[in-house]
């Protein structure tokens, strides 16, 4: 784990922040605002569920590629504060820029968030955070696009810096090279890395972004309360299949009652005393030890049907250039992780050896099968 105990955050918990609300901060509202009447008939939805306190949505948004809907930018903060006026809502959005700031706090909305695309940035997180140094406005934190707690810490620890009390992290995944299930992978180290170098520190999570679709947005929020996370962000439309951005992932305001309702919520989490902190973090092993199991139950299931497919096709079953390479990649991967090239070599042999028990169990073809009981070396590889 990389060191964090030089860093310093002084964060407070939502119940402090003088805003009437308290964990779980519930925040629910479009990707994008973009028109009067969507941010309204949505703003409305929300309000009728009763299953928010926040409104969301993006003015200026972040396009991967220009040519895209680039947010309705300073006009849609009158649509905002009439959402508000008329649902009781509080509002949020996102910021970039210092002009977005200015904006912001010229129109009074009530809460900001860096988003992900600017979290990887310390100058633009610094100009952010002068902008807002002597303001006191809760600002949210997006996780970097990119896996790096230290990014995240550092972007968390500007706004300390500048003197913004009500801070908070929001969670909503990473960008990884292989393809995943996810739009961004949850990687839930992360936030829990994050969670257990600073113990107060509201995190919520924000399950549209890291699903990418509708589908599983309950399991990830689930995922995130179980994890003891403080809250959670998603992205609901009035007419969800023609919002102009993130149009898969978006939900109407009556799907995203449901989705509420059919998550369980644990019972208010205790502060402070040593036993309760202990046991939130055995929590967050057991967690962590059983989606552990689940992938490796995982991928000896796919070892062992690679098994049957080279069986079938007559291929060798040994092929230690393919294991070479899956070992320098994991290899490559630990020292990004920071973890030690000795384990990750000794867990990864482990994992080596029962696959080829896995793949060589079934000897219906002696072509490429290894003898049951051979002595086989690591570098001697099988698929998988
Ligand atoms: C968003 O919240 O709509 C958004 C752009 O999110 P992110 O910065 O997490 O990609
Ligand atoms: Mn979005």
């Amino acid at each position: 784990m990389p060191k964090t105990s030089t860093n310093v955050l002084h964060p407070i918990p939502f119940s402090a922040w003088g805003l009437g609300f308290e964990r779980p901060l519930l925040i629910a509202g479009p990707c994008s605002a973009e028109t009067e009447e969507q941010v309204l008939a949505t703003a409305k939805g929300i309000a009728a569920t009763g299953k928010a306190r926040v409104l969301r949505a993006g003015l200026w948004k972040p396009r991967t590629r220009p040519g895209h809907f680039e947010g309705a930018g300073n006009e849609a903060l009158a649509w905002l504060r009439r959402a508000k006026a008329e649902t009781g809502l509080l509002t949020m959005t996102e910021v970039a820029t210092t002009d977005h700031v200015e904006a912001c706090l010229k129109a009074g909305i009530d809460m900001l968030w860096i988003g992900a695309r600017t979290t990887p940035n310390p100058f633009s997180v610094q100009e952010l955070a002068d902008a807002l140094r002597g303001v006191d406005i809760p600002v949210f934190v997006k996780n970097p696009i990119n896996p790096d707690l230290q990014l995240w810490i550092g972007a968390l620890e500007r706004m300390d810096r500048a003197g913004i009390k009500r801070l908070a992290a929001i969670h909503r995944g990473f960008t990884w090279f292989e393809r995943t299930p996810y739009r961004n992978s949850p990687m839930w180290e992360f936030p829990i890395r994050l969670k257990a170098a600073f113990p107060d520190l509201e995190i919520i999570c924000d399950p549209s972004h890291i699903a990418g679709n509708r589908e599983k947005l309950g399991t990830i929020a689930q995922q995130a309360l179980d994890l003891g996370l403080s809250g959670l962000m998603l992205e609901v439309h009035q007419d969800p299949d023609n919002a102009r951005s993130d149009a898969e992932q978006q939900i109407a305001p009556r799907e995203y009652g449901a989705l509420i309702d059919s998550l369980l919520f644990r019972s208010a989490t205790p502060t402070a005393p040593m036993q309760d902190r202990l046991e939130e973090l055995r929590d967050l092993i057991d967690q962590l030890d059983e989606e552990i199991a689940q992938k490796l139950g995982t991928r000896m299931d796919i070892a062992e049907r690679i098994g049957d497919h080279k069986r079938a096709h007559q291929v060798a079953i040994l092929q230690p250039e393919r294991w070479d390479r899956i070992m320098r990649r994991q290899l490559k991967l630990a020292g990004h992780l920071g973890l030690s090239q000795a384990f990750v070599k000794e867990f990864m042999d482990a994992v080596h050896r029962e696959s080829i028990r896995r793949q060589t169990d079934e000897q219906s073809s002696p072509v490429g099968v290894v003898p049951a009981g051979s002595p086989l070396s690591p570098g001697n590889g099988v698929d998988g």
